[in-house]
């Protein structure tokens, strides 16, 4: 299988964490261990896809119960380390969880779990079992989507699927066992699962993690440690930024010098600001590569590991991967016309959890998948994205406008930080443009300034009629912004 250790790789350093360092023959070990008791759990030599819930920080123990449950025949559904308890709960239940697996440290808020948590500590094995023969087209992983527009589905990924979004990365982007990953993503989602973590294990690259996000404590990181890749969202390069603001100057030449050693920085799963990406550039000699993916395709378009990197695209279909954009009669569009992304190939999941009917709403009646994104390619061939059609694509006066656009716009006012655009229901105009910003320290800005600004800046329908100004913009744990409440702030 995919996760199967070469033996070129087995004494290699796979993981270091908080506590410890292990090579990939040891992970293994550790592996088979939980494998040997799942299938004693469940007295069975095949876990024939029962579904195992974890509940684990970024750790050697996480990638250990993730490859036992695999090599079990089991199917993995890891829980996110910062989810309430309900949330939690839901997903035990969604996906018919049979076991949690946890760590002790989570004992307070299990305690209201559905199931009764079994903790690592507590694992023994009475004898060993023959492993079972894992077939390709087994389901492998659910992942919960991160639910900013609706209630989270299970996204059901095979070991093909899983194999197929890893090689296409592998290929993409030069993966070799000689790389070094700072990992600082959550596990419970496919940026830190496949991209940063099953890429590099692919490989036999290195992964150290950190169990939680610190923005000094990557950059200690990268200057005590040889790093040669890094993968975050933009709201982490946003941290790095204001930390390395924050710095004296002989510090900060230390800081830049440890990025200008690494080969390969990148930023996905939520639209990459420019004014980041250029900021970035200077502070650390990294044109960031932008890529775009979701949970239910992998990764699917990305900018070039050697090509032209454009600022505000995200680049073009990766290795074995079918994109197309197609218009709301499923046509293909005219090159410079807006549309729907699509994706075909092996590296689209199987199904949503249990949710037949929104499977088969979101696949074509050819087979591809409609991801719900808007975008528009160049004549380079390059996208950009626009964003999710359901909640960034506003219909205001007989407009189609993106949210996306106008957030990149305002963020070159002077006194605008960051900001989120959401359409507003209005019976004049279908939906008003409306923003909720987060300005400068000891700024102030009124609708009617912003108005002025923006007429020298963007055409009038574009320009927002509302503003609300906050100190922080809600995020889930992937530092996505959760627009559906903001929008409930415009409707109280
Ligand atoms: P998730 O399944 O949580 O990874 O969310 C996937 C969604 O994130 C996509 O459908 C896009 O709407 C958004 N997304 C991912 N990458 C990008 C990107 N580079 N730029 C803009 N949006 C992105």
């Amino acid at each position: 299988m995919w996760f199967d250790i070469k033996a070129e790789i087995k004494d290699r350093i796979a993981i270091t964490d908080a506590s410890d360092s292990v090579t990939y023959k040891e992970l293994y070990n550790e592996a088979t261990t939980i494998a040997h008791f799942l299938l004693e759990k469940f007295n069975t030599n095949h876990l024939e896809e029962i579904k195992i819930a974890f509940l684990v920080n970024p750790s050697i123990q996480y990638v250990a119960i993730e490859w036992g449950i695999w090599l079990a025949g089991g199917v993995a559904v890891p829980l996110c380390n910062t989810h309430p308890i309900s949330e939690i709960n839901y997903v035990l239940e969604d996906a018919n969880c049979q076991l949690l697996l946890s760590e002790e440290l989570f004992q307070d808020v299990l305690k209201e779990a559905i199931i009764k948590p079994v903790y690592l500590k507590s694992i023994t094995i009475e004898e060993t079992h023959l492993l079972p023969l894992i077939q390709p087209e087994q389901r492998a992983l659910i992942i919960y989507t991160s639910g900013t527009t609706g209630k989270p589905k299970g996204v059901v990924s095979t070991h093909q699927n899983i194999e197929s979004q890893i090689k296409t990365l592998v290929k993409a982007w030069e993966w070799t066992a000689t790389d070094k990953i700072l990992h600082i993503l959550p596990l419970h989602h496919i940026h830190g699962i496949i991209n940063a973590l099953c890429c590099a294990l692919y490989v036999g690259a290195e992964v150290h993690f950190l169990s939680k996000f610190e923005a000094n404590k990557v950059w200690d990181w990268w200057q005590k440690k040889d790093f040669t890749i890094f993968m975050a969202v933009p709201t982490v390069y946003s941290r790095l930024i204001t930390e390395w603001e924050n710095s004296p100057q002989d510090v900060q030449q230390n800081m830049t010098a440890a990025c200008k050693k690494m080969r390969l920085m990148i930023s996905g799963s939520a639209a990459l600001p420019v004014s980041i990406l250029e900021r970035w550039e200077v502070i650390s000699g990294h044109f960031l590569l932008e890529r775009y993916g979701m949970s239910e395709i992998g990764m699917a378009i990305s900018n070039p590991l050697h090509g032209k990197r454009k600022a505000g695209f995200i680049g073009l279909p990766l290795p074995n991967v079918d994109v197309r954009l197609v218009n709301e009669q499923n046509n293909i569009v005219n090159q410079g016309d807006i549309g729907e992304i699509q994706v075909k190939g092996d590296n689209v999941f199987l199904e949503y959890w249990n949710k037949k009917q929104a499977t088969l709403e979101s696949f074509t009646e050819d087979g591809w998948f409609k991801t719900g994104d808007t975008a528009i390619q160049d004549e380079e061939g390059y996208f950009k994205i626009l964003g999710r059609t359901s909640i960034d694509i506003i219909k205001t006066g007989g407009y189609k406008v993106s949210a996306i656009e106008i957030e990149e716009t305002l963020r070159l006012h002077p006194s605008i930080k960051d900001c989120a655009v959401v359409g507003i229901a209005d019976e004049e105009w279908g939906e008003k443009v409306s923003v909720c910003l987060i300005l400068h320290e000891n700024q102030d800005l009124s609708l009617e300034n912003l108005r002025i600004w923006a007429k020298t800046q963007i055409a009038h329908y574009k320009i927002p009629t509302q503003i609300k100004i906050l100190t922080e913009l809600p995020r889930n744990a992937m530092g996505k912004v959760i627009k559906p409440e903001l929008k409930k702030l415009f409707l109280l």
